[in-house]
């Protein structure tokens, strides 16, 4: 039965052991049944003769995932989601307080409130299995660990190591977390459960790592608190910028219940984590959560097929030496060609400098990365048995037609090709191929390393089959998935260009950077638009302006006077001058900005930052309710309005906490918005001209 746990005694009745749910459940989440099914089996161990207890999940692939996420998202009461906490903190209560030898046998993810059930234990051991991951996410759904995990973490690995994992939601790999001293042992996941019984008979105990002396100095005594709580404060408030209210909540719960009883602490826990629960930056992040997990499920009927497949990745560049370093990350086998023995030097360069920053791999496991990537020149080596061909050479038509054509006789008829172009039309790159169904548009954004999204384009020809195994392997690569139309900007370049222009169009009335970068940045947005333009590059982003007024008109034409910059040889961040003069790391708006442009020196009429800021955002509302209307993203409308959401977040750096474009408009109200919109049409032009709000009301909610 599903939502319950499993008790089994050792035939001498000395080792007792929880299977956490049913052998054919694959994701153990907390319910409260599951809950009270596990409260009822400490109750009968207690009353039994068992000396040890080994809690374990029905598999090696996964420990617990922690709490229901639906049932976070259903509260809305402060007081029910401290009853909900103060449930889970009573069974880990009752766990830790059982007087016998306590062992979890972790493999897999065991997160959130699976890994503070593990932390009421005696011992936890982990498996060596690559995915084994063990850590307290919470905060990335803007709530608070709340059974008992700020309490116990701080006590176990210190305050500093604790205040790390709880404030950024982290989750620790299997060798991170012995080092933390979280777990007492990493162990073949062949002989988890063999040496969990070990343990609970008290045999071999394991020998946890200690917390280092600093740290423990630091935990024990109310000045030391003082100076980490105010340490990790000033560094918080840098990070978040005040638009989450967890992470500094739960610094003060786990800084101040380390000083307290564990009745006082845990009170406090629960009351923090109802209050938490119901704000709108946790109903948005939880909606972000939903929107990863339906990403995540588009590529799942190809999972298979995809497994080990071989890629040919075309161009050693920027992207595709990224795109060929996250590819061998994850287990599989590259070739990468170039026309240069110097630009495939860079590439491999640039593979290396990434993987250094990967501090959790050992050295082996880097060279292991590395040797998975074979730098070839363009020649005619064998490319049989390529699964994939990512191509990322020169944003050229005529050079991607003819790299496509080329390959397209080499490798098998089974082979996706994929080009990672960012403004070219996929359907015209497929054209004149020989099977146009396997070709279609996969765009990874810059830097590859870090940008989770990857824009699936589906050309006229493309093949469902094709979609979803690129979506399997962009899932793999550890990216999130979306599946958009072959438009002019694709989903991601047509939603961002409009604000991007209008940045331009407030310099040209007189605004300063500084107010309208600013404006950005009090939104939310990670930079101003002014300062992204510089970081795109002004030459690309013109080509791109082209190509957007080509698709729709006048409306995405930017200002004419941007261009001019190029011909003063400022081309933004790559050449060290754009709209900002750069030196180092840092970054000053070009003094000479306003004469070298003839831009008056201040506005006609001044703007405030709340009107600066419609001005620049309700561009990328609307237009990504045109896509959404138009189908852009797909016709079913709420699986496109997530799709939109998701690729607004991870594409364009739309604030989590405001849950995707889309969310936001419908919690600001898609009316108001609309009347702002043709306020601003009226006032500003054809560039305002606002989506059809009829339509709108009656897309998917
Ligand atoms: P890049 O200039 O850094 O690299 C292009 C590479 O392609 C060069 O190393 C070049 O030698 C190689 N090349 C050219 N002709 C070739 C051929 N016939 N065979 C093999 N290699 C060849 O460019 P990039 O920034 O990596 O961009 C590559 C593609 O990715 C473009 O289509 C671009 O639009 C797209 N893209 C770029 C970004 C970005 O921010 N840089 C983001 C998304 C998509």
């Amino acid at each position: 039965m599903t939502g319950t746990v499993h008790l089994t005694f050792s035939t001498d009745e000395l080792v007792a052991t929880i299977t956490l749910g049913a052998p054919d459940e694959r994701a153990i989440t907390l319910t409260p049944s599951r809950l009270e099914s596990f409260t009822e089996a400490l109750h009968r161990v207690a009353k039994s003769n068992a000396r040890g207890l080994v809690i374990r999940a029905p598999s090696l692939d996964s420990f617990c995932v922690g709490a229901d996420i639906s049932l976070i998202q259903s509260v809305t009461d402060p007081s029910k989601g401290a009853l909900l906490a103060a449930e889970g903190q009573r069974a880990y209560d009752r766990l830790e307080d059982l007087g016998i030898t306590t062992v979890a046998a972790i493999s897999g993810p065991c997160v959130g409130g699976g890994c503070e059930m593990v932390l009421a234990c005696r011992h936890r051991i982990i498996s060596d299995s690559p995915s084994s991951a063990i850590g307290l996410p919470e905060t990335k759904l803007g709530i608070l660990p709340g059974f008992g995990g700020t309490y116990r973490l701080p006590r176990l690995v210190g305050l500093p190591k604790a205040l790390d994992i709880i404030l950024a939601g982290k989750t620790l790999k299997a060798s991170q977390a012995y080092k933390a001293a979280l777990v007492d042992e990493v162990v073949p996941a062949s002989k988890l459960f063999e040496r969990a019984e070990e343990i609970a008979r008290n045999q071999r105990p394991p020998r946890r790592r200690s917390v280092p002396l600093m740290d423990r100095l630091l935990s024990s005594n109310p000045l030391g608190r003082a100076v980490v709580q105010s340490r990790a404060g000033s560094a918080l408030r840098k990070q978040t910028k005040g638009f989450y209210p967890a992470p500094p909540c739960a610094l003060e719960v786990t800084a101040r219940g380390l000083g307290r009883s564990r009745p006082a602490a845990l009170a406090i826990e629960a009351q923090k984590l109802g209050e938490l629960i119901v704000t709108p930056e946790s109903k948005a992040l939880v909606h972000l959560f939903f929107l990863t997990e339906a990403s995540k499920g588009l590529g799942k009927p190809a999972r298979k097929s995809i497994e080990g497949a071989h890629a040919l990745v075309v161009g050693a560049g920027t992207m595709g030496a990224g795109i060929a370093g996250t590819l061998a990350r994850n287990g599989h086998q590259v070739i990468v060609k170039d026309t240069t023995d110097s630009a495939l030097k860079r590439g491999r360069d640039h593979v290396s400098k990434e993987l250094s920053k990967l501090r959790y791999l050992s050295s082996f496991e880097r060279a292991a990365v590395a040797n998975r990537i074979d730098w070839l020149q363009f020649s005619s080596e064998t490319i049989a048995r390529s699964g994939i061909v990512i191509e990322a050479v020169f944003e050229d038509m005529a050079l991607k037609k003819r790299i496509f054509k080329d390959l397209a006789n080499q490798v098998p008829s089974s082979c996706i090709l994929a080009s990672n172009t960012s403004s070219l039309s996929v359907t015209e790159i497929a054209r004149e191929l020989p099977h146009p169904e396997r070709c279609v548009g996969m765009h990874f954004f810059n830097p590859v390393e870090k940008m989770p999204l990857v824009e699936i384009i589906r050309g006229a020809s493309t093949s469902e089959d094709v979609i979803a195994r690129v979506a399997a392997l962009s899932t793999e690569m550890g990216k999130f998935p979306i599946v958009v139309s072959d438009v002019p900007g694709f989903l991601i370049n047509r939603i961002l260009i409009p604000y991007l222009n209008e940045a331009v169009y407030l310099l040209q009335e007189g605004h300063s950077i500084e107010a309208i970068d600013g404006a950005a940045l009090s939104f939310g947005m990670p930079m101003g638009p002014i300062r992204l333009l510089d970081e795109v590059g002004l030459d690309v982003a013109a080509h791109v302006s082209k190509v957007m007024v080509d698709g729709y008109g006048e409306r995405m034409a930017v200002p004419p006077f941007a261009e001019k910059l190029l011909t003063l040889g400022r081309k933004g961040k790559k050449s060290n001058a754009g709209f900002f003069d750069y030196q180092g790391k840092s970054a000053t708006p070009w003094a000479g900005l306003r004469e070298a442009l003839s831009l008056p020196a201040a506005p006609a009429a001044s703007l405030s930052t709340e009107q600066l800021t419609d001005r620049l955002t309700l561009h990328l509302v609307n237009e990504a309710m045109k896509c959404l209307l138009e189908g852009v993203a797909g016709s079913d409308a709420a699986a496109a309005e997530k799709q939109i959401d998701l690729g607004t977040v991870m594409g364009i750096g739309f604030p989590p906490f405001r849950g995707g474009v889309l969310y936001f408009a419908r919690s600001r109200g898609l009316d108001s918005v609309h009347e702002k919109l043709a306020q601003l049409e009226k006032k500003y032009g054809v560039r305002y001209s606002p989506f059809r709000a009829e339509e709108a009301r009656k897309a998917a909610q």
